[in-house]
């Protein structure tokens, strides 16, 4: 599988017997739908599979208009709602999800800081 933003291969990290898509240069992450739901709630995911830096995730971020890597339809961007300076990429036909590197961490750790972060800009 080829990386949506960067198109480089994605490698399979293993986590919980669970296979999940990093991609090897720019260390964004794919997430099947049924992955993502059986590791809800897993407060080691993210340190364990998101080991990108953050200041290439907030490049990619910027890359928008991606096709899902499993079905090619243009996915949709995600802006989270508790935290709304986090933007990921949804697949319409609900494949999964995409990542920036340091995004899935930043999304899993709610904390004070997050409420002094400015929104996103649109
Ligand atoms: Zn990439
Ligand atoms: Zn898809």
């Amino acid at each position: 599988m080829k990386c949506p933003k960067c198109s480089a291969e994605m490698e399979a990290a293993i986590y919980a017997g669970k296979e999940i898509d990093r991609c090897t240069s720019c260390k964004g992450l794919w997430f099947n739908t049924d992955e993502l739901t059986a590791l809800v709630n897993d407060d080691w995911l993210a340190e364990y599979i998101d080991l990108g830096s953050p200041r290439v995730g907030r490049k990619t971020n910027e890359i928008q208009d991606i096709d899902c890597p499993e079905c090619g339809a243009t996915m949709a961007t995600i802006v989270d709602e508790k935290q709304p300076h986090i933007e990921y990429e949804q697949c319409p036909k609900d494949c999964g999800m995409f990542f920036d590197a340091g995004e899935f961490k930043d999304l899993a750790t709610k904390n004070f800081w997050d409420n002094l972060k400015p929104p996103a800009k649109i």
